[in-house]
């Protein structure tokens, strides 16, 4: 059971940590021209010593999954090691969060490292569409690396699109996705586009609720499935006659927060409470021998009283985040 809990009853028995802010895409919403090195910081990532810490803690803290996210977590070289280090520090269900770059090449390893979960970002079926989003003429890769994964058994795949008006919210879209989930067993969700530092202009031309594609569940009869225990943020959909399920991830929605379960690390180790809240503050002093895992438990959990109730999104705050290639989305 998780220790971490806030003034709000809240339980927190999730960790999304960034092991880098690198990313080899160019999502317009995320990183439109690519990762910048960032002259002024020189501060390195979090090295594999500091990620065995963090999970030790983490795992005395009653966390149960981590996922690992980015920029893109992929292009880390010890990728595979880190994976191994958080299943070896106890923690139960390891999973990733990557844009499928190489996804055919890799699907085996990925099999091989006992990872419990993907979710694999794919903005758009259409080939063309994909390029123009991310930059990348890439899809064909990332769809044969789903078949290999579902051909080596592994069946706990989730699909994420970034719902942008006019680009993937026509009804054809909607029913090309309908189609790709009647015979896979994926999970397919839409979250809806959030502003962040970064990109004003483009949330402005392409943020659209994510009420059209509800209404085209509606319309087609999909059955929305009530929270489970270990929900997430996603509303889910089911229908009888599809392998695969619907799903909404909306953040402007009244009650979005009120289910939170999720802390964040951020790939140079920050502790943040929310992805876009203006509370975070470094634990890496703390990440530097094993006889300091005490103190940085202590200091993991005095964090807590701070997780505000909301993030306030709404009210057009974005906190720290400039875009999500440094919180991993
Ligand atoms: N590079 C990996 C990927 O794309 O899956 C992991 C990091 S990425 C920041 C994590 C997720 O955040 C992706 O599904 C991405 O589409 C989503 N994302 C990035 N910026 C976003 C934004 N402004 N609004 C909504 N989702 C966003
Ligand atoms: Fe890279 Fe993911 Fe951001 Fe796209 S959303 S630019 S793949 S970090």
């Amino acid at each position: 059971m998780s220790l971490l809990q806030d003034n709000f009853g809240r339980k927190f028995p999730y960790i999304r940590m960034s092991i880098t802010d690198v990313c080899n895409f160019k999502c317009g919403y995320c990183l439109p021209n690519g990762y910048q090195v960032d002259k002024s910081d020189n501060r390195k990532f979090l090295h594999l010593d500091e990620i065995r810490r963090l999970a030790i803690v983490f795992s005395k803290l009653g966390v149960s999954k981590i996922r690992i996210t980015g920029g893109e977590p992929t292009v880390r070289k010890d990728f595979f090691e880190i994976i191994k280090i958080l299943k070896d520090a106890g923690i139960k269900k390891v999973t990733i969060t990557t844009n499928g770059y190489h996804l055919d090449k890799k699907a085996q390893m990925l099999v091989n490292s006992g990872l419990n979960g993907i979710n694999i970002s794919i903005d758009s079926l259409d080939r063309n569409t994909f390029k123009t989003i991310t930059g990348h003429d890439r899809l064909p890769e990332i769809l044969r690396g789903i078949q290999n994964l579902q051909d080596l058994n592994f069946d706990n795949i989730k699909i994420n699109a970034v719902l942008l008006k006019n680009i993937n919210t026509s009804e054809k879209d909607f029913d090309t996705w309908g189609n790709f989930i009647k015979k896979n067993k994926v999970d397919f969700r839409y979250i809806e586009l959030m502003r962040t530092g970064d990109n004003l202009n483009y949330f402005n031309k392409y943020h659209v609720s994510s009420k059209i594609f509800k209404e085209y569940l509606d319309k087609n009869n999909w059955i929305y499935q009530t929270f489970g225990k270990d929900a997430g943020p996603s509303l889910n959909y089911i229908n009888p006659h599809y392998e695969g399920k619907f799903g909404i991830i909306a953040p402007y929605s009244k009650d979005f927060c009120k289910t939170c379960n999720r802390l964040r690390i951020t790939s140079r180790g920050d502790l943040r409470l929310c992805l876009f809240g203006n509370t975070g503050i470094s634990i890496r002093h703390l990440l530097q021998k094993d006889d300091q895992i005490q103190e940085l438990q202590d200091l993991i959990l005095g964090q807590m009283k701070f997780k505000k109730e909301s993030h306030y999104l709404e009210l057009g705050e974005t906190g720290l985040t400039e875009n999500l290639s440094t919180t991993g989305g």
